[in-house]
C-alpha cells in the first residue's frame, strides 16, 4: 500500500495513475473475429498488408490520359479508346495517342498523366487539350496510401470507423483482437431508489449507473451489473466476493468515505488488498483501488490472466463518480484491454472571469469554452461546482483543468481545457 487515510497527504493524481498501470497488466488472451464486428475492439496483433493500396496506378480524374511529353509542341491527340474503373484498356498509348479515362481506372501503359475533361475539347476522334499537365498530373501512385509489407494498423490500437475501412482497403476480413474486459458494477447506499419506483421519505433515485453504464460503453467491455446494495456489510461483501470471482475489474460507487455507513475500504482490506484510497482530485477525494481476491474461479475468469479482480472503489457523489472514472478509471480500462496509453489531450483558453480554486487537490471543474468575436478561445465555468451537482456536467462542455497546487486563476489568465 502506498498511501492510507493514516498518511498525512492525497496522492496527486498522476502518482495514482502511474501506480495502476504499473500494477494492472493487460490482458493477453485474444480471439479471432470478423471485421465487421470490430468496431471498438483492440487489436491484438499488427495488422500487415498483403497488397499494395490502390494496387495500380490509376486516374484520379474524369478525362485523358497520355504521355504529356506528347503535349509539349503538339495540343491535339488521337482517341484510341476508353479505360473505365475495372476494365483498363488493354493495349499500349502511343506516341500522339490519348485514351478516355474514368476515375479509379489503371493507368494504361505508355500514358503517365491525366487531364480532366474540363480541360479538353473533342471533336471527332481528336482531343484537343487546353492544359499542358506536369508529368504524372491526376494519377495517384500504386501503394500511395499502403505499401505492400507495411504495418497498416499496428498491435493496441482500438479500432475506429476509420481503421475498419483501412484493414478492408487490404483485403483482410477477419482479424485478432484482445477479448472483452469483464466489469462488474455496484451500487452502494441505502437511500439509493431505482427510477421509475416511488421514493420513500430520506431516499433519492440512483444515477450513477446509469452515467457507469453508458461511459463503460466506450471500451471493449461485458458489463456484469450487479444493481444496487444496501450499506450492510454482509450483502456487501457477498456481492463483492461474486463479483471479484467473474470480473478482470469490480467498480463500486459510493460507501468509499469515512461515514459510519462507509464499508468498502472495510471489506477491500479483507477480501484483497488497498493500493490507495484518497487521491488530491477535486471532485473525488475518496478514491479507492485495489484488487479484490477469487474466491472461486468463475467461468468466466478461468481465461483471465490474473485469479483476481482489480478494484476502484468510485465516491458516491454523482459529479465525483463521474469524474473519477473519467480521469481514473479511464486508465486502467485502457490498460486492461490492450490499448497504447495516451493521456487526454490539454487545449489552452483564456479565463472568461474569475475561477475559484484552492490549492491541495488537482481540480476538475465543468466549463463552457467558446470563440469571443475577436476569434479568442474563451472558457468560464459552468455555474455551481458542488460535486452533487450533476447538470454542471451535463450543460458542459469541457473540463477546466487546474493543477493540484495552483490557486484562483484570474480573469484573462490561461487554463488548460479537456473537451468533452
Ligand atoms: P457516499 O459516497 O456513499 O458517502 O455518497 C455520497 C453522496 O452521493 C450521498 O449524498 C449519496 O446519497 C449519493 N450517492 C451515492 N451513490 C449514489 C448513486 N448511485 N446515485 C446517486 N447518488 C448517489
Ligand atoms: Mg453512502
Amino acid at each position: 500500500m502506498i498511501e492510507t487515510c493514516d498518511s498525512p497527504g492525497l496522492l496527486p493524481i498522476q502518482s495514482a495513475i502511474s501506480n495502476m498501470l504499473e500494477q494492472v497488466t493487460a490482458i493477453l488472451e485474444n480471439e479471432q473475429i470478423e471485421l465487421e464486428d470490430a468496431l471498438g475492439r483492440v487489436l491484438a496483433r499488427d495488422v500487415v498488408s498483403n497488397i499494395n493500396v490502390p494496387p495500380n496506378d490509376n486516374s484520379a480524374m474524369d478525362g485523358y490520359a497520355m504521355r504529356c511529353e506528347d503535349l509539349v509542341d503538339n495540343k491535339q491527340l488521337k482517341l484510341v479508346g476508353t479505360a473505365l474503373a475495372g476494365t483498363p484498356f488493354e493495349k499500349r498509348v502511343l506516341v500522339g495517342q490519348c485514351i478516355r479515362i474514368m476515375t479509379g481506372a489503371v493507368m494504361p501503359q505508355g500514358a503517365d498523366s491525366v487531364v480532366m475533361q474540363e480541360n479538353t475539347d473533342v471533336k471527332d476522334n481528336l482531343v484537343i487539350f487546353k492544359q499542358i499537365p506536369e508529368y504524372g498530373n491526376s494519377v495517384r501512385k500504386a501503394g500511395e496510401d499502403i505499401q505492400q509489407g507495411s504495418v497498416v494498423v499496428a498491435k493496441g490500437t482500438k479500432l475506429t470507423p476509420a481503421y475498419l475501412a483501412l484493414i478492408a482497403s487490404v483485403g483482410i476480413a477477419e482479424i485478432s483482437v484482445v477479448r472483452h474486459i469483464t466489469v462488474g458494477l455496484i451500487a452502494t447506499g441505502d437511500e439509493l431508489t431505482p427510477p421509475g419506483q416511488p421514493l420513500s421519505d430520506g431516499a433519492i433515485y440512483e444515477s450513477n449507473r446509469y452515467a457507469l453504464r453508458a461511459l463503460l460503453k466506450a471500451f471493449p467491455v461485458v458489463l456484469f451489473d450487479f444493481g444496487i446494495v444496501k450499506d450492510n456489510k454482509e450483502d456487501l461483501r457477498a456481492v463483492f466476493e461474486q463479483a471479484g470471482s467473474h470480473c478482470d475489474l469490480v467498480l463500486s460507487c459510493g460507501g468509499v468515505s469515512v461515514g459510519d455507513a462507509d464499508y468498502v475500504k472495510e471489506i477491500l482490506d479483507d477480501l484483497g488488498g488497498i493500493n490507495f484510497w484518497k487521491v488530491a482530485i477535486k471532485p473525488g477525494k475518496p478514491f479507492a483501488f485495489g484488487q479484490l481476491r477469487s474466491q472461486s474461479k468463475g467461468q468466466l475468469k478461468s481465461q483471465s490472466t490474473s485469479a483476481n479482480a482489480w478494484f476502484c472503489g468510485l465516491p458516491g457523489n454523482p459529479v465525483s463518480s463521474y469524474v473519477t472514472f473519467e480521469q481514473l478509471v479511464t486508465p486502467v480500462l485502457k490498460k486492461l484491454s490492450g490499448q497504447i496509453y495516451s493521456p487526454t489531450p490539454h487545449f489552452v483558453a483564456k479565463a472568461a472571469c474569475l475561477i475559484k480554486k484552492r490549492a491541495g487537490r488537482a481540480d476538475y471543474q465543468r466549463g463552457i469554452f467558446y470563440r469571443n468575436e475577436q476569434g479568442e478561445l474563451l472558457v468560464k465555468p459552468n455555474g455551481k461546482q458542488g460535486s452533487g451537482i450533476m447538470s454542471s456536467i451535463a450543460n458542459a462542455n469541457c473540463y477546466m483543468v487546474l493543477e493540484q497546487d495552483s490557486e484562483d486563476v484570474q480573469q484573462g489568465e490561461t487554463v488548460n481545457i479537456q473537451p468533452f
